[in-house]
């Protein structure tokens, strides 16, 4: 009967799909309820990779990348900070992220007064009222200038209250530290969001470069983003390069700076400071 057999392969099919929702949410409930620990034991570290002048090839800032070992596992931050998000464990991830790379910025200044460090902050993180105050605390505690510290905003999530994250915006502006908005031309990064905060650096996003020597588009919508920032009088930044012949096309393009394997991948803190000794 044709009936109870298409009955009976659906509810087959269901069954496998149950089991796979329900072994991801088991590793989402794991992950999820030991990233405090994780945190107070020692389990996450941060990595460093440079950003560079494209004109004269020397690294002007470094940016802050988590990592956590989880027992034998390396979980990438594209699925922990997506769950840290979503379950409310952003603050306790970002507040270690923003102490440690403010404490490690201290002692890269001492090699080079002018490096500086670039910070992933996620948009809940700016809501949490508390964001300012505790980044003021740390600019203060640390005795770091303040432009010396840039925070890149990671619009994973849609921004609720625009109003709000503008005025908080401001108000980091007004301490000296530097907007970036990362990930440019993707999610909720758009031109509106130009046009509501006053920022400093746009990061191209990295599936924009992938492909530029290649696709004539790609290559126009990145001279355009180019053209348009320094209009506005902001700085570009591309991500991810990795060949010699896209770094000689983003130099055409007049793009001021660049990140990617071609130049270092990130690295530990030690070996960060040798790169600018
Ligand atoms: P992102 O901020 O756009 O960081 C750049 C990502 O591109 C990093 O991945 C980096 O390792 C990778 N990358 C850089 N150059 C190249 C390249 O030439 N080739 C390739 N294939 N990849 C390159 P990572 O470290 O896996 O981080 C992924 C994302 O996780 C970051 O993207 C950022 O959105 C988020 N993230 C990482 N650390 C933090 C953090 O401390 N706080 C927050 N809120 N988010 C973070
Ligand atoms: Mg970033
Ligand atoms: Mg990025
Ligand atoms: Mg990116």
């Amino acid at each position: 009967d044709v009936a109870m057999y298409e009955g009976k392969k659906s509810r087959n099919e269901i069954s496998v799909f149950d089991e796979r929702m329900h072994e991801s949410l088991k590793r989402e409930e794991v992950l999820r309820s030991s990233i405090k620990e994780c945190v107070e034991k020692g389990d996450f570290h941060l990595c460093y990779q440079p950003i560079v002048d494209i004109s004269t090839n020397e690294i002007t800032t470094f940016e802050v990348l988590l990592r956590w070992q989880f027992n034998d596992e390396f979980i990438p931050p594209s699925e922990f900070i997506d769950i840290a998000e979503r379950y409310g464990k952003i603050n306790i991830l970002g507040e270690f992220v923003l102490e440690q790379a403010i404490a490690s910025l201290s002692k890269l200044n001492a090699v080079n007064s002018n490096i500086g460090l670039s910070i992933n902050v996620s948009v809940l993180q700016l809501e949490n009222h508390n964001f300012l105050d505790f980044l003021v605390a740390l600019l203060n505690r640390y005795a770091v200038k303040p432009y010396n510290v840039h925070l890149e905003i990671t619009e994973t999530v849609m921004i609720k209250n625009l109003p709000y994250l503008s005025k908080v915006i401001t108000a980091i502006k007004n301490t000296g530290v530097r907007i970036s908005i990362d990930d440019f031309g993707t999610g909720f990064s758009s031109i509106s969001v130009l046009k509501e905060l006053s920022v400093d650096y746009i990061k191209i996003d990295k599936s924009y470069i992938d492909n530029i020597c290649e696709c004539s588009k790609d290559k126009s919508i990145v001279s355009a983003v180019t053209n348009m920032s320094h209009m506005i009088g902001c700085q570009v930044i591309a991500e991810g390069v990795e060949n010699p012949a896209q770094l000689t096309l983003l130099q055409s393009l007049e793009i001021d700076k660049y990140q990617g394997f071609i130049f270092s991948k990130p690295v530990r803190f030690d070996q960060a400071l040798s790169l600018i000794y």
